[in-house]
């Protein structure tokens, strides 16, 4: 008689501790039981490291508001792209790719993956917040991107999302990712350093007058530290943001008469 249990099926099986933030109260209990380091409280929730997890359960039966849970690990994975797919590159921004590549990854296998575009890529401002929310709504789990702007890494930091930055093929990144070969991130990785637009230390006698709403142009995130050709792409690609927001002002501009 054969035995119902398939040892090799069983080991495929990869399971994720999950954290219902709903049921989170972050009392660190989860954090300080913890054999493999793998729980932080970010923002007063417990936050789980997947790659350090050892899935022991440890955690489970100590969570006094039964947080706590464990499952197969399915994780949604968004990485900041150009053209898109698991062959492009990974872009070196997040704001502003122009795609983004939603992975479905089950154990660690990708079991799916979809190409969307990034409808903030040409936004007038407010790029990274939007984008990041795009990303939260898709229910990411991960993110991958080159660079993270302060603003873009507070909405993930907010919403208990990883940021991961790396560069490379996107399916390589990935498996490396699910390898633990990648290190994730809890700060902005760019900064805002060149700064357009008026009304900043222009001084005396440049107000814009009654009635004219002032919009200011949105700052080019640059990195703190960027290999050459990785810095290059993120230049084209914020010039071809800062085209299409040219081409937006024009044809406002015209519609007006001007
Ligand atoms: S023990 Fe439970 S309630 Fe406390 S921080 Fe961990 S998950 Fe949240
Ligand atoms: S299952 Fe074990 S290793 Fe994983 S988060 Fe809980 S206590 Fe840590």
């Amino acid at each position: 008689m054969s035995c119902w249990c398939n040892k090799s099926e069983i080991k495929r099986i990869d399971l994720a501790v999950n954290i219902d933030l709903r049921k989170c109260i972050g009392c660190s209990i989860c954090a300080s039981v913890c054999p493999s380091r793998a729980i932080t409280i970010v923002n007063g929730k417990a936050h789980v490291d997947k790659r350090r997890c050892v899935e022991c359960g440890v955690c489970i039966s100590r969570c006094p508001n039964y947080a706590i849970s464990i499952g197969v690990k399915n994780m949604k994975i968004v990485v900041a792209t150009t053209k898109g797919g698991l062959e492009d590159n990974v872009s070196p921004v997040f704001g502003r790719c122009q795609t983004f590549t939603i992975v479905d990854v089950e154990g660690k296998e990708i079991k799916n993956s979809e190409i969307v575009p990034n409808s903030y890529a040409g936004a007038m401002s407010g790029a990274g917040i939007q984008a990041g929310q795009f990303a939260v709504s898709k229910g990411a789990n991960v993110v991958i991107a080159g660079n993270y702007g302060p603003n873009v890494s507070t909405v993930f930091s907010q919403a208990n999302v990883e940021m991961i930055p790396a560069q490379g093929k996107v399916d390589d990144v990935i498996k490396k990712y699910l390898n633990r070969e990648l290190k994730a991130t809890t700060q902005a990785t760019a900064q805002p350093q060149i700064k357009f637009g008026m009304g900043q230390g222009m001084g005396g006698g440049m107000g814009m007058g009654r009635g004219m709403m002032y919009q200011p142009v949105p700052q080019p995130f640059m990195p703190m530290q960027m290999p050459k050709e990785q810095a290059k792409q993120m230049l084209k690609q914020q010039i071809n943001g800062l085209e299409q927001q040219l081409k937006q002002m024009k044809k406002r501009l015209e519609e007006l008469g001007g």
